[in-house]
């Protein structure tokens, strides 16, 4: 299903005035924003509402988060691994000067499905808006904007061994693969509504887009009070979540996949992998495991020289033969 501006427009009032465009093949040059675009909405645990601005940015900048609510400097925010500062229920950057940035998972996921490397996030408040609690909206905000070709080529970080974290019941690893980013998740709720689920997906610009971008965040109703009391979830509601009470789902409409609710942890886990600041060539395992897993495996992985190295490769990762698939090209900057 393909989100039209009035579909946008209804999602907690975001608005914009431009029309999708064509995106270039795949290739192995980054890529930014071909125009800046906006939306705003309501931050899902602060309840605030935030306008954020997606702007494009010079070749090998990366992802960049920009508050522009504070006054002084410091309060751009590079998306990185190293500035977790919190991911109990989504994840936070923090700048050195403590300047946050919450829930940047849903947008960092469509910077990834849509092959983007670098750009700069505006926000006049502290966290990322929730639109409809899937990354579809900034898709479709990404695909207004356009994307263009930079001149330099992208370097995919490449997962060379095992790498496990896992306690209780959770795991998460990466482990090498031949090309590409794949991803297998599996969750286990005693929620009837949810129960078992497992999925997997070769991650690619569409497949990110058909069978992904639209799986929502969720939550249980018996949750919500206390998730109010923590000053979690203020802006939480059923325009922005599934809510899930035992073997019901309380939206009017249902679900947008039957297994919307791993698609969703898939979803999120690819947001958070994008905090290594590169695509990927390695295969993802998540069992019953949160942002804090990912988080501990990505400081894992970085622990470890030897554990990645960059190399030059198309958008899938899939090198061709005279392409410098065996050429190490790692860099201080992705540590
Ligand atoms: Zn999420």
């Amino acid at each position: 299903m393909a989100h039209d501006v009035r579909d946008l427009r209804t999602l907690n009032g975001a608005s914009l005035e431009m029309i999708p465009q064509g995106l270039p093949k795949a290739s192995n040059l980054q890529r930014t924003l071909k125009s800046s675009i906006g939306c705003s909405g309501i931050g899902l645990h602060s309840g605030v509402r935030v306008a954020i601005k997606l702007h494009p940015a010079p070749a090998n900048s990366g992802i960049t988060f920009k508050r522009i609510d504070l006054v002084g400097g410091g309060s751009e925010i590079p998306a990185r691994w190293d500035r977790i500062a919190d991911s109990r229920m989504c994840t936070v950057l923090s700048a050195e000067n403590g300047v946050s940035v919450a829930t940047v998972e849903h947008l960092m996921a469509a910077f990834y499905g849509m092959s983007i490397d670098n750009a700069v996030v505006e926000l006049n408040g502290p966290e990322v808006p929730a639109m409809d609690g899937s990354a579809a909206p900034f898709i479709f905000l990404m695909e207004c904007a356009g994307v263009l070709e930079q001149t330099e080529t992208r370097k995919h970080l490449r997962i060379l061994k095992p790498i496990v974290y896992s306690h209780d019941n959770k795991e998460v690893a990466l482990t090498p693969a031949e090309a590409n980013l794949k991803l297998n998740f599996s969750i286990d709720f005693s929620a009837p509504a949810i129960g078992q689920q497992s999925c997997s997906f070769d991650i690619d610009r569409d497949v990110f887009k058909a069978e992904i971008s639209k799986a929502r965040t969720f939550g249980f109703l018996s949750d919500v009070t206390a998730l109010r009391e923590a000053g979690l979830a203020r802006g939480g509601s059923l325009e922005n979540a599934i809510v899930v009470d035992g073997d019901r789902v309380l939206n009017e409409d249902g679900l947008r996949h039957s297994d919307e609710f791993v698609r969703h942890k898939l979803l999120d886990a690819i947001g958070d992998l994008y905090l290594t600041g590169h695509r990927i060539v390695g295969e993802f395992h998540g069992t019953c495991s949160s942002h804090a897993d990912t988080a501990s495996l990505l400081r894992l992985v970085f622990a470890d020289d030897s554990n990645w190295d960059l190399i030059e490769a198309p958008e899938d990762g899939l090198a061709s033969a005279d392409q410098t698939w065996d050429r190490p090209l790692k860099q201080a900057t992705a540590g």
